[in-house]
């Protein structure tokens, strides 16, 4: 079941990462008090705003920024744009990035926000309106020492800009380090925008390597998604001469058993409407549903939550899963793939290649001193195979799966900083 059964079954993303926390935590020594702490999001802001759109109708949005945790640092998240999202959904997302950035060890809390909006059937002139507006909305939430935005699902590098400017023109000054993944000419890291697909595929390429698959050529890999964590994903992973099968994007998926020459599916894309996979001449069409059960090697699923759910997870042919998107797969799945034997390398692990060279971005604009991309990859590349490492090792001290162990090695870290910090007053 793909993109399409979303209609059908609901699953809450919040009831899923409330579900993960409580198998991990059960593993630790923490005071009752503490884990109690550790489940709930800290502080959340609602907020409804009018935008003046094109035809000078004004139309009120919703938005949320939420703070799950902020023990390790100033929060960090993105930010989305989507029609359907609740203030569930970024209640996990924002949980899921207190793990996430405690697993790879940024110093870190974790935060998310969203828009309830198409982008996609926006103007420019009302996206920047609606950003401007969102941006001055969450302005006392938001700071380069408090909680730094960044893009997500439906928004990208020039809406961090136009939330930058906002910012710094209320301030008086020019604050970069209000936001990660700016462009490059206003602050922005070298290798931000493929990093979240450079880290999946570092992890796919380790978690093969321990599994004692050298040859990438042998490897078939499908992967969901072809948005800014999928493309990068499949172009690097191609460019490691890894064989791409599949790909796929809302507007459908695209399969060829003797692999897929990526280039050309980008430069197809780059001129196609929306920049959809669709209409795509020169591989199958399959759909998001046979994609998830496609005869292949490895699955990376990046694109939504809850794609592999207790409904299709038994379809599920690949001995590893990379998770590039956040909270792909249900517990419900967990438990059956597991079971078969698969290989799940975690969301907070696989992907978060994106919020490490986030990091990067924050200190470089902070020290005002940039980088070259090569050292950004190396540097990132060391922060994910250390935390890589560090699950593997927590994995067989408490026999458990990855997902598991990642998990509990981010929420001891949480948990121990914030008994080491103690209780105010
Ligand atoms: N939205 C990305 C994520 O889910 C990146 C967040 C960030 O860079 O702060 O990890």
């Amino acid at each position: 079941m793909g993109l399409e059964a979303q209609a059908t079954r609901h699953i809450n993303p919040y009831e899923v990462a409330l579900a993960q926390y409580d198998r991990a935590v059960e593993y630790l020594k923490l005071p009752r008090g503490i884990k109690e702490f550790l489940r709930v999001p800290k502080r959340e802001l609602h907020v409804n705003f009018p935008v003046r759109m094109d035809n000078g109708d004004i139309r009120i949005f919703t938005g949320y920024r939420v703070h799950h945790n902020t023990v390790l640092g100033p929060s960090k998240g993105g930010i989305r744009y989507a029609p359907r999202v609740d203030i569930d959904e970024v209640r996990a997302l924002a949980m899921w990035m207190t793990w996430k950035c405690a697993l790879v060890n940024l110093p870190f809390g974790g935060a998310k926000g969203a828009v309830v909006c198409d982008p996609y059937a926006l103007s420019n002139g009302e996206l920047e309106r609606l950003t401007r507006r969102y941006a001055s909305e969450i302005s006392l939430f938001i700071s380069p020492h408090g909680d730094i935005p960044a893009p997500d699902m439906g928004t990208n590098a020039q809406i961090m800009a136009w939330i930058m400017d906002t910012y710094s023109m209320t301030i008086g000054y020019s604050v970069p380090a209000i936001v990660t993944g700016k462009p490059i000419n206003i602050g922005g890291s070298q290798g931000r925008t493929e990093a979240t697909g450079r880290g999946v595929v570092i992890c796919m390429d380790e978690a093969l390597h321990r599994m004692g698959h050298s040859d990438p050529s042998k490897i078939r890999v499908a992967i969901q998604g072809f948005g800014n964590v999928g493309s990068h994903a499949a172009k690097i992973a191609h460019d490691l001469g890894y064989k791409v099968i599949a790909v796929s994007d809302v507007s459908g998926g695209y399969f060829n058993g003797d692999g897929l020459d990526i280039d050309d599916v980008l430069a197809y894309t780059a001129t196609s409407e929306h920049h959809l996979l669709k209409g795509y001449p020169h591989a199958d069409p399959i759909s998001n549903a046979e994609l998830l059960a496609l005869d292949c090697d490895v699955l990376a699923p990046c694109a939504l939550e809850n794609q592999i759910t207790g409904d299709n997870a038994d379809q599920v042919k690949a001995f590893l899963i990379v998770e590039g998107a956040n909270g792909p797969t249900t517990p419900e799945a967990d438990d059956i793939l597991n079971r078969k034997g698969v290989e799940i390398i975690p969301d907070i692990l696989a992907n978060a290649g994106g919020v490490t060279v986030s990091y990067f971005e924050w200190v470089q604009g902070l020290q005002s001193f940039f980088w070259d991309v090569d050292e950004v990859n190396r540097q990132l590349r060391r922060v994910l195979i250390r935390a890589y490492d560090e699950v593997v090792r927590v994995r067989h001290q408490y026999g458990v799966d990855m997902r598991t162990a990642a998990q509990i090695t981010a929420i001891k870290r949480v948990g121990e900083a914030t008994l080491t910090r103690g209780i105010y007053p």
